[in-house]
């Protein structure tokens, strides 16, 4: 099992602001140990700090974690100009940390993408008070793709392709256009390789309301990998996870089909 990446940032979250107030930059090698790894690995307990603040425009916190040779964050840190970096670091030593709270302080120890998802699979219901938890988009992205990978055993519903590296959470209900509690849902999702997705995201393959796939408009010309991915498909039924509650909703799929399927 990974380790809990999101706990840690929950550890190293007051540590970081704490330094920051006291404008001071702490090194990997300080850090590793209290979030019980190795100064190479102090970057994925970062990462979700570095997502959380690019996301909500605060300043870089995790740019001040940095190398004891070179002075600069590791890496992993794309949230500023590395070469402007004295004024990322001004930024983050000026900003009122005391008035953010801790984005990570609801996981604990046992919390995981892994068991996270779990519980959404377990019971679809809990999927808005894990949403309220996790806060970071990135996060929520990857306990959703965890989910559905789970729920369609790791297949596409449209094309049954298997390969998990190309394998992506598509929305029904796009995440913008989503309420919170619908944006990790099951019932707003479904698990398509990544043609799929991006042909469902431009609308050149759709999901009717009788869980089928819909192909509709045709071109003048197809090679064969096209018709493949495309017009043999057309009302073909999805494959769906066993669990009829890990079913994607009627529901959303017209609200989709509706306001915000492109044509
Ligand atoms: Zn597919």
């Amino acid at each position: 099992m990974s380790k809990n990446w999101e706990y840690a940032a929950s550890l190293l979250w007051p540590i970081l602001t704490t330094a920051a107030k006291d404008r001071r930059k702490p090194i990997y090698k300080e850090l590793a140990p209290l979030i019980n790894t190795n100064p190479l690995s102090v970057g994925n307990a970062l990462e979700p700090i570095q997502a959380y603040c690019m996301e909500y425009k605060l300043p870089p916190l995790s740019a001040i974690v940095v190398g004891k040779n070179t002075g600069l964050p590791g890496g992993g840190f794309i949230a500023w100009d590395i070469e402007d970096i004295d004024s990322a670091f001004e930024k983050v030593f000026n900003h009122p940390w005391e008035t953010v709270q801790n984005p990570f302080f609801g996981f604990t120890e046992h919390d995981s993408i892994e068991t996270l998802s779990n519980e959404i699979i377990n019971n679809p219901n809990k999927a808005k008070e894990i949403y309220t938890k996790v806060k970071v988009r990135g996060t929520a992205q990857h306990i959703f793709r965890e989910t559905l990978l789970k729920a369609y055993e790791s297949r596409c519903a449209i094309c049954g392709f298997s390969f998990k590296q190309a394998l992506e959470a598509a929305h029904i209900v796009p995440w913008s256009k989503a309420k919170p509690e619908e944006r990790i849902s099951p019932s707003n999702g479904v698990l398509l390789c990544s043609n799929h997705h991006k042909l469902f995201d431009e609308g050149i393959i759709q999901i009717t309301n009788q869980l089928q796939v819909h192909h509709p408009k045709k071109q003048s010309h197809y090679s064969k990998a096209d018709i493949a991915a495309t017009v043999v498909l057309d009302t073909k039924s999805l494959q769906l996870p066993k669990n009829i509650n890990l079913w994607p909703s009627l529901h959303l799929i017209n609200r989709r089909n509706q306001t915000y399927q492109k044509q």
